[in-house]
């Protein structure tokens, strides 16, 4: 799609959406009284208010919904742990939205209906492998929704049906490796030669651990349930330039996490997310959480005309603030993969301790990188192999005391 193209769509689907919001759902009839707008345009789509997660969660179960529930033909849920949860209802049109999005994700890996597509993602509420499983299905692929857990048994599919494209959280491959390993065979062994990798943040340093290890491609897919699932809003850029969002079907916005100010290229902060192509719910600026900044707005090199964002770095509320110094998970992954390190927690209490399974040969080294590149001092703890809690989901490696 060409950039003036894109343009067009995204003012006319924005247009649309407003009025079909404003007619259909009492929150943002709420939301937009006094505001005109015939006068909202992506340029000025942040003279509109913020949707939050606490309002998703005061319109459990369906209050937020623009359609009669003879519409629905599902709903998914997304994170969080306490509380009401967040209910994402979609029509016929909302699950045809996700399959294409998914299905532009595949077109640019060079996934085809001669792949055999292992989905390891969960098949539940969290809407894990609901997304794969649509777009792999309608290319005619062999599929193994086999879901998540049970890793002895999902390098057994592999093997014997010769499994080509693993879909998975970015954490899991390394787990994979590791029982593949006990079983006695290199995860190079394994037939994968592609993997579509998401739900979490990771670093380049941990992709090129997994690349190495299994010899297999690796493809960042962004998503989140709150805009339709794992790999509505974008894809990662074939010469991982970041990410390509789907400018045509969300309008994408960074701001100041604090203020709620717009930022300009190059500068960190949350994204917000408008949903222009979606019917049951479409969120208006939607608060994600999530932390990246724009790279780019005009074409990439890689022939995409859709705006680039950097691969997302963590989640606002996995900002670690300690000593003055400012930093996410991701930022200690990174140090800790370049050292070929892939198990570790983050305990933060009144210091910081990081425990992680290597040599203590290492340590020095470590603790130079750690004041060098994010200005702290933490505890290092080695312990031997295998003894950290192993994640066949989102891992959780962070932990507050
Ligand atoms: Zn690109």
């Amino acid at each position: 799609m060409k950039r003036q193209k894109i343009e067009e769509v995204k003012r006319k689907r924005l247009k649309y959406t407003l009025k079909y919001v404003y007619e259909n759902c009492e929150f943002y009839r709420r939301q937009f009284s006094g505001i005109d707008l015939d006068k909202i345009t992506p340029e000025t789509i942040s003279k509109l208010p913020f949707t939050t997660k606490r309002d998703l969660r005061n319109a459990y179960p369906l209050k937020m919904s623009c359609v009669p529930k003879e519409k629905i033909v599902r709903i998914q849920m997304s994170g969080g742990t306490t509380g009401q949860p967040v209910i994402v209802p979609y029509t016929r049109k909302d699950v045809e939205q996700w399959k294409e999005m998914v299905l532009r994700a595949f077109q640019i890996a060079g996934i085809s209906s001669k792949d055999v597509i292992q989905i390891t993602p969960a098949f539940g509420l969290w809407n894990g492998g609901f997304g794969f499983h649509f777009a792999a299905d309608a290319i005619n692929a062999f599929v193994i929704p086999i879901g998540a857990g049970n890793t002895r048994n999902q390098i057994r599919f592999m093997l014997d049906f010769g499994t080509t494209v693993l879909c998975a959280t970015a954490s899991y491959p390394l787990r994979i490796a590791e029982v593949a390993e006990e079983l006695g065979y290199k995860p190079s062994d394994l037939p994968v030669e592609k993997m579509l990798l998401g739900a979490e943040p990771w670093s380049e340093e941990l992709r090129k651990r997994i690349e190495e290890l299994f010899e297999a491609r690796t493809y960042d897919i962004p998503g989140l349930t709150e805009m339709g699932g794992v790999g509505t809003v974008g894809f990662e850029c074939p010469l991982r330039k970041g990410l390509h969002m789907w400018e045509d079907n969300y309008i994408v916005e960074v701001v100041d996490p604090k203020t709620g100010e717009t930022l300009g290229e190059g500068e960190e902060g949350e994204i917000v997310y408008t949903a222009i192509n979606r019917e049951a719910m479409p969120l208006i600026r939607y608060r994600s959480g999530e932390v990246s900044e724009i790279v780019a707005i005009e074409r990439c090199e890689c022939g995409i005309e859709h705006m680039t964002l950097k691969r997302i770095k963590g989640r606002t509320d996995d900002m670690i603030i300690h000593s003055g110094a400012k930093f996410y998970p991701s930022d200690v992954e990174r140090i800790l993969a370049s050292y070929g390190i892939t198990q570790y927690k983050i305990e933060v209490g009144s210091e910081i301790r990081i425990l992680l399974e290597g040599e203590n040969s290492i340590l020095p080294k470590l603790s130079k990188d750690f004041r060098e590149f994010i200005g702290i001092n933490p505890e290092l703890v080695v312990l031997s192999k295998g003894t950290l809690e192993r994640f066949e989901g989102k891992a959780r490696r962070l932990v507050r005391l």
